[in-house]
């Protein structure tokens, strides 16, 4: 009798990098070593840099390919800039516990914001970077401190190299005033499923309707395991959340969204909805992410014509390019009723 096989399910695998630097400080932390042992055991190349902050010698012809390896080159380093950088409008500050990501969402900001350095960085001194925390608590006391770990990376997906955004959620679970949040679009979750949180940290996956993910998120994990992974959370008792951004103007956006949340709410286990928030971010881009964009992801289909957007100026110079209102409003009014259709305990945190 022949064998009926089901097609094989390829789900995104766990980040494997190619190369790995460390600065040899690095290497007098528990976690530098233990990562020294992960990445022998693994068989990868090891070298040794002064800085993580400066890796210049990556292989790779022309800026493509260096950028495309950069985006497989793992840094373990010590993080010196203690200064947190305020995280509005999810948290008061972003906890820097890693640095760059190896997917290629054509629209991430990271692009811009980690210019010539796209390698992706894990920190060892997780004990400074704690403690500053700490100060930061004590200085807003008795007003509640939040933390956003995903504003320069997506720590769950080094989650299995560097075990760091565990370390971050049970000291927050100790701090009666320490909220952490971040957001992921990977679905390996099981190292954080018994961290003892407390019901401080509030897990956010970044979902979209069918058209953004298929053509625009290569190398994150799929809808449906991103979904999966978010009834796992919340059966583990976290708070849950969702990040619908970039929301894009597509053809046949309304389909796009509305399906988006109908398979939300057909999917997620009864305990996910009971606390549930939304975050929502219209699509916008920088006259540099524009130019930044089209030279790494030359046959993008995104759309970034500054004729179809309004301009709206930036605090620090440079401005960016939204929606006009009338399309923005469409895109929050339409959105927002689906969500309240589905889940009409949630909160919306906020539209921008
Ligand atoms: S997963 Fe997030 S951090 Fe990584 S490339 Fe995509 S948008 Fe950027």
């Amino acid at each position: 009798m022949a064998t009926v096989l089901s097609p094989p399910v390829r789900g995104t695998q766990l980040f494997i990098p190619e190369l790995v630097y460390f600065e040899p400080d690095a290497l007098e932390y528990p976690k530098g070593q233990k990562i020294l042992e992960w990445a022998k055991k693994e068989g990868l190349p090891i070298h040794m840099t002064t800085s993580h902050n400066r890796i210049t010698n990556l292989p790779g012809e022309g800026e493509l390919e260096k950028y495309r390896i950069a985006k497989r080159t793992l840094v373990v380093g010590i993080r010196k800039t203690l200064t947190f950088d305020t995280s509005k409008p999810s948290a008061e500050y972003a906890i820097p516990i890693a640095t760059g990501c190896m997917a290629h969402c054509h629209y991430c900001y990271l692009q811009t914001t980690l210019g010539a350095k796209p390698y992706i960085r894990v920190y060892v001194n997780m004990d400074d970077i704690l403690n500053q925390a700490k100060r930061y608590i004590d200085e807003r006391a008795p007003e509640i401190t939040r933390f956003e770990a995903a504003c320069t990376s997506d720590p769950v997906g080094l989650e299995h190299i560097s075990g760091s955004l565990k370390e971050v959620i049970e000291f927050m679970a100790k701090e009666p005033l320490g909220r952490l949040r971040f957001v992921t679009k990977f679905h390996h979750v099981e190292p954080l499923l018994d961290a003892r949180h407390n019901g401080h940290t509030r897990f956010r996956f970044s979902v979209n309707a069918d058209y953004v993910i298929k053509h625009f998120e290569p190398g994150t994990s799929s809808f449906q395991d991103r979904i999966t992974a978010a009834g796992k959370v919340a059966k583990a008792g976290y708070p849950l959340g969702f990040i619908i951004a970039p929301i894009i103007w597509h053809d046949g956006w309304e389909e796009g969204y509305g399906e988006l949340l109908r398979k939300l709410k057909e999917t997620l286990p009864p305990e996910a909805t009971s606390d549930l928030t939304f975050e929502l971010i219209q699509h916008r881009f920088t006259k540099t992410a524009k130019k930044v964009i089209q030279r790494r992801y030359p046959r993008t289909k995104l759309e970034m014509d500054e004729e179809k957007r309004k301009y709206k100026w930036g605090r620090w110079g440079q401005g960016k390019y939204v929606y006009p209102d009338e399309k923005a409003d469409a895109l929050r009014a339409y959105i927002t009723e689906q969500i309240f259709t589905h889940f009409p305990q949630a909160n919306i945190d906020y539209f921008t």
